[in-house]
């Protein structure tokens, strides 16, 4: 499959790893709109977030884990921090296999 982020996941081409879960890996984005930026991408390929419920849901409970987990490496769990899903086009998604945006470190703006 043609997906970038399988890609990243199977090792075929280089990612900056900051945290791996048993489904999870979480990686900074190539093009950071804050000074904390990570993606959080489920390993298996999900298009779209509703697809979760056909898995056990532990696989959210791992993944709110993780989430605080990173947050606290990235030392933005005090400080706040935003964790987003695009999904389509009118959310200008742009890889279609689903993830969260992790972003902090500065104050954000407002949604939309
Ligand atoms: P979205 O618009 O929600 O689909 O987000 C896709 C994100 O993936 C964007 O923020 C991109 O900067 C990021 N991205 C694309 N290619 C890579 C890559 N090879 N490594 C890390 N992040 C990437
Ligand atoms: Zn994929």
């Amino acid at each position: 499959m043609n997906c970038i982020f399988c890609k990243i996941i199977n090792g075929d081409i280089p990612s900056k790893i900051v945290a791996e879960s048993s489904n999870y890996i979480a990686i900074k984005d190539i093009n950071p709109v804050s000074p904390v930026h990570i993606l959080i991408i489920p390993k298996e390929h999900i298009e779209k977030p509703g697809e979760l419920a056909k898995f056990d849901g532990k696989i959210l409970q791992e993944l709110f884990e993780l989430v605080e987990e990173v947050a606290r490496s990235e030392n933005i769990f005090d400080s706040g921090y935003r964790l987003i899903v695009n999904s389509g086009k009118d959310a200008g998604q742009e890889v279609a296999h689903l993830h969260w945006h992790l972003l902090g470190g500065r104050k954000l703006g407002k949604l939309g």
